[in-house]
């Protein structure tokens, strides 16, 4: 009897340490995804220097524009959106369409040039998006967009710069 729940305490001292070591691994993932040495990676500073008030709070501090705002909302020329941080491509004017949301929305993003975050912010979890050369925010993708994608990417227009073609 006695053998027997020495079997049992080491079988959950064992799980627990399993648990405990999963954590740990899960921690140290989240954190190196933090600290992502980025192409375009500059400080406080230098970023506050370079960038306008909303574009800062917006691409640095994960801000969000009040909607209706962005001069960029109605835009309907030909282009791409490039980050306001970094000049990289990001949405391709063709992409773009009126979601009614009041936030430049784009239905597909340049693959490779945005990275995404999970962010539970408001309570529930979202998928961030940001820049993949500078780490830049720019806002969330949904799944309620139109065709092809069903992709929903809500941008502040502030984190963005419009390039007309030629
Ligand atoms: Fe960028």
């Amino acid at each position: 009897m006695l053998k027997n729940i020495v079997i049992v305490l080491s079988f959950l001292f064992i799980s627990c340490q399993g648990n405990t070591q999963e954590k740990k691994e899960k921690t140290a993932k989240k954190t190196d995804t933090k600290e992502i040495a980025y192409a375009v990676s500059k400080t406080e500073e230098e970023w506050k220097a370079q960038l306008t008030d909303m574009q800062f709070y917006i691409l640095r501090k994960a801000a969000t524009e009040n909607p209706f705002t962005s001069e960029l909302l109605d835009n309907k020329k030909d282009g791409v959106y490039v980050c306001a941080g970094c000049d990289t491509e990001l949405f391709k004017s063709e992409t773009k369409f009126d979601s009614g949301t009041g936030w430049p929305s784009f239905y597909q993003e340049i693959e490779g040039n945005v990275a995404y975050d999970t962010d539970y912010k408001i309570g529930y979890a979202r998928t961030e998006e940001h820049c993949a050369t500078c780490g830049g925010h720019l806002g969330h993708v949904f799944e309620d967009g139109p065709k092809p994608t069903g992709e929903r990417h809500c941008i502040n227009g502030a984190a963005l710069k419009f390039v007309p073609s030629k």
